[in-house]
């Protein structure tokens, strides 16, 4: 491979990676790619560290609940055994305006929202049943207890207050089913405080879920379980209806979250709507309540997402997103940048290139040119040589005579002298025609059968002497520079006259056919012919195949055919047979030249 082969590869190389360097390639868009990549973990991470967030404050809501419902109880209790210090300080016998007064004094409604009411139940032996009634009835005539049972012992219920709420209750022997009694013995047993499993309260209209809380009381200080059994004289106790605990207990906040409350198989309390589930975060857990295993669920309210709506991660998304974005469009807008410049380059190499060669063909134009002016300028001052010679030497002749001359040899050098002057005019004219050929050409339309017309008006005198006889078959109007095809033609005519045999006269034809893309002219003579040797050379500036003494002439005109055709962008040549004539051939380009 040559070195230039090896340039113009590596060029076309460089050229070829120059302009991939100008598209979005690989490393375009494994930037944006590990940006996309970046970005959705970012978002990712941000959002993870959201949730988080929301399930912590969750987790901290739903123990809030719980421990408010377990703060609640306990106030409850506190009353209960406020109400069993009330007893006591009275040694156990406390009457319905004593029990009144306590109540009241606790101010239940506004002190304990939430609370049904506060009473005492008696633990009374079976035999002891009448004497008990008796006690009561004092009071209350109409007092009794109910419903009936077999227990060797009652609980019923004494006192409850406020009386009108709790009317249903009063006198209800709580140990006449099973759920109330278990919790009742189990507060004995215990000592302390016991809520029942769900029950539905006698004084609850709406027949809703509710508990009964009891604190124990005993006649005397009992620290074990026989003391207890023995000692165990009643118990202070609240009716709830859960709904309304639940309300006094968390009516005052603004919630984020659904609860539900339940005990075994019941649902104590249920704020859920039908689709929590689609709500989002959810929670459960036990909660060991005076003697009762609650368990809570808890759900997210939609109060909890508007309040906990995190918009940080969206956020971080679409600014990572709009910074991707940007990141594409500045590469896109680098690459056209790229793309236009390289464009330009290319553009201005091309048009380099194109400079270059119009360069190379002025060079050459101009090298032929000179070439020919030097064939010219030889030509020329050889044949111009001749008639000055001849000049120098009849002068010399005359100058040197010394009287023997005669007067008829002088006349003589006289005459040649004056031939010799003559023709270096002509050969001066015809010269300087020759070399203003170029100077202006101008294309226009023209009617060649108009313009025959003409030159055979123009060459009459010509024709009549050489008795010649000139055809013209169909001319077309063609674009073409009107003097330059005139000249053309016109030496043409004169030439088939000019050389014409001497036995025959002379006949032109003068044609023209339509090729593809050009006008083909001929002029055709039944003259003396061309010898086959001199075809080329007969175009050359002062070419020549006869003496001037038997044709004259200046060697000129078919010098200047050449010129005129290639000034109309179109060839000359000629097809010629010695002693039958010639044919002379010239082409037109259809068309603007
Ligand atoms: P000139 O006519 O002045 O001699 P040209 O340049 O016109 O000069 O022609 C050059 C030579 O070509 C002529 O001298 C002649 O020998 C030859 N020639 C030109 N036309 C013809 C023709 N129609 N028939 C024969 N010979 C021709």
């Amino acid at each position: 491979m040559s070195s230039t082969t090896t340039e113009q590869q590596e060029l076309a190389d460089e050229r070829r990676s120059i302009e991939r360097s100008g598209r979005l390639h690989g490393a375009h868009w494994s930037v944006l790619a590990l940006s996309l990549v970046l970005t959705f973990f970012v978002w990712q991470y941000a959002e993870r560290q959201a949730q988080d967030k929301r399930e912590s404050r969750f987790q901290r809501y739903s123990s809030q609940v719980a421990g408010l419902i377990q703060e609640r109880l306990h106030k409850y209790e506190d009353a209960l055994w406020a109400g069993v210090a009330a007893k006591h300080s009275h040694s156990q016998a406390v009457d319905l305006a004593t029990w009144r007064r306590f109540s009241s004094a606790l101010h239940i409604s506004d002190k304990y929202p939430g609370i049904n009411g506060i009473g005492v139940i008696d633990y009374v032996p079976r035999q002891q049943l009448d004497d008990y009634l008796a006690t009561h009835r004092r009071d209350r005539p109409a007092y009794k207890v109910h419903p009936q049972h077999t227990l060797p012992f009652l609980l019923p219920i004494t006192f409850i207050m406020p009386e009108d709420k709790n009317a249903a209750a009063i006198g209800l022997d709580v140990a006449h089913e099973a759920n109330r009694l278990r919790a009742a013995l189990n507060a004995r047993d215990s000592g302390k405080a016991q809520i029942t499993g769900p029950i539905v309260l006698v004084q609850d209209a709406n027949k809703t879920p509710g508990f009964l809380f009891y604190a124990p009381f005993y006649r005397q200080h009992s620290e074990t379980l026989e003391e207890r059994r023995a000692n165990f004289a009643g118990m202070v106790y609240a009716p709830f209806v859960v709904a309304e605990l639940m309300r006094g207990t968390l009516e005052q906040q603004q919630r984020d979250i659904f609860l539900r409350i339940s005990d075994g198989d019941t649902v104590l309390y249920d704020e859920f709507p039908d689709n929590h589930e689609k709500q989002g975060l959810f929670a459960e857990y036990k909660l060991n309540i005076y003697g009762r295993e609650w368990q809570i669920a808890t759900a997210s309210s939609p109060s909890f997402w508007r309040n906990t709506d995190d918009s940080q991660p969206k956020i971080i998304l679409v600014c990572a997103l709009v910074i991707d974005a940007m990141l594409l469009l500045l590469f896109i807008s680098l690459s056209r940048a790229h793309r236009r410049s390289f464009n330009f380059a290319q553009r201005m190499l091309a048009s380099s290139e194109k400079n270059a060669a119009a360069l190379t063909q002025t060079i050459d134009k101009l090298e032929q040119s000179n070439h020919q002016l030097e064939r010219f300028a030889f030509i020329a001052s050889h044949d111009l040589r001749e008639p000055l010679r001849s000049l120098g030497n009849y002068s010399e002749l005359l100058k040197n005579d010394d009287g023997s001359m005669t007067d008829e040899q002088r006349g003589k050098a006289i005459g040649f002298i004056q031939a010799a002057a003559t023709r270096m005019e002509e050969l001066l004219t015809a010269l300087l025609n020759y070399s203003r050929i170029d100077f202006s050409y101008q294309v226009e339309t023209v009617d060649c059968t108009e313009l025959l017309a003409e030159l055979r008006d123009d060459l009459g005198r010509q024709l009549a002497d050489g008795q010649a006889e000139v055809r013209v078959g169909a001319m077309p109007t063609i674009q073409v520079g009107r003097n330059e095809i005139r000249q053309l033609l016109q030496n043409l005519i004169t030439n088939a006259i000019k050389f014409r045999a001497n036995d025959r006269a002379a006949q032109v034809e003068i044609e023209c056919t339509e090729k593809e893309s050009t006008w083909l002219f001929s002029v055709c003579d039944n003259g003396i012919g061309i010898d086959s040797a001199h075809q080329n050379a007969i175009f050359d500036v002062f070419k020549r195949l006869h003496r001037h003494e038997d044709i004259p002439g200046s060697g000129i005109g078919l010098a200047s055919c050449k010129k005129l055709s290639k000034l109309m962008g179109g060839e000359i040549w000629v097809e010629s047979e010695v002693g039958k004539g010639s044919c002379f051939y010239f082409t037109v380009p259809k068309g603007e030249k």
